[in-house]
């Protein structure tokens, strides 16, 4: 069958319009697409923290490797034992991993600063730490603060009383918070009070940990969580404490799983005002009421 010429034109301005609208369609879903992927939320989280567990099974320590993760500045937390902590750096520094730039004490007991001196033989490296740890090259003023990399802000807390020299140290990245407690305060429990009292040791954890936001995720120096689970159980009774002892039963690493609002909740030693516990030690005022806590738990 034959065209007319008006048949051919027609025909060819209708294959042409039908070209141009799947070309069309194509550009958009591409768009589509693309507009997609553009969209997509990007990560912001900047800080990565290493746990490396020291002495396990004694003293059940923590050193804890932070970097920022754009980067790569990492300062290392009391690397009290060397031949644990070493290969971890080693291997990092090689790989380029890592840019090692400080040490950081949480106080000056050998279990967190004694391994400066043997880290100091194989990195030449500043120590910022409390006054009495070995061979410290700053201590920090309370709340000043220093940065790590482009993105991690560090604030130095002071909280004397497990010893005078005690400092934690609160990491923020924007959108994430954590705090490096040492031996003032641990999950579910706080230290011993070696070279202070409780007004100190009130003041450490109800007056300057208690104001961090509650979502920072607590470091401590140690894994002792079933322990001080076992003492407060003995104290109080609530669904926190009942939580955190599922939990440690079920988990043998507890730091950084818990938040400075979660130990509001469960820990004893941060609930002095708890009525519960004030009539159980037969004190109301909190200085009081801590440091009977802190002869119980001794003797427990
Ligand atoms: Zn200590």
């Amino acid at each position: 069958m034959s065209l007319t010429p008006t048949q051919l034109l027609l025909r060819c301005f209708l294959m042409s319009l039908l070209a141009y609208c799947i070309r069309q369609s194509t550009i958009r879903i591409s768009a589509r697409s693309i507009a997609k992927v553009d969209c997509a939320p990007t990560a912001s989280r900047a800080m990565h923290i290493q746990s490396i567990p020291m002495w396990e099974g004694t003293g059940n320590n923590y050193a804890y490797l932070v970097t920022d993760d754009k980067s790569k500045e990492s300062v290392i937390i009391d690397p009290a034992n060397p031949p644990e902590v070493l290969p971890v750096l080693k291997e990092k520094i090689a790989s380029s991993a890592i840019k090692l730039s400080k040490i950081i004490n949480t106080h000056h007991h050998h279990d967190h600063a004694g391994g400066n001196s043997e880290i100091l033989k194989h990195y030449k490296l500043p120590i910022i730490g409390g006054k009495d740890c070995t061979q410290v090259s700053e201590t920090p003023a309370h709340k000043s603060q220093f940065t790590i990399g482009e993105s991690i802000k560090v604030t130095a807390l002071h909280t004397p009383c497990h010893t005078q020299d005690s400092i934690c140290f609160y990491f923020e990245d924007g959108t994430d918070r954590a705090v490096f407690t040492g031996d003032t305060l641990f999950i579910g429990g706080c230290g011993r009070f070696f070279e202070g009292n409780a007004t100190e040791m009130h003041k450490a954890l109800n007056e300057v940990l208690a104001a961090l936001p509650d979502d920072t995720k607590v470091y401590p120096g140690h894994e002792y969580t079933k322990g001080n689970v076992r003492f407060a159980k003995k104290v109080l009774d609530n669904e926190a404490i009942r939580k955190l002892d599922e939990y440690s039963q079920a988990n043998k690493e507890t730091q950084g799983k818990f938040t400075i609002g979660d130990e509001k909740q469960h820990n004893v030693f941060m609930r002095v005002n708890d009525p519960d516990i004030q009539k159980l030690v037969g004190k109301g005022e909190p200085v009081e009421v801590m440091k009977m806590l802190r002869e119980m738990k001794d003797r427990s």
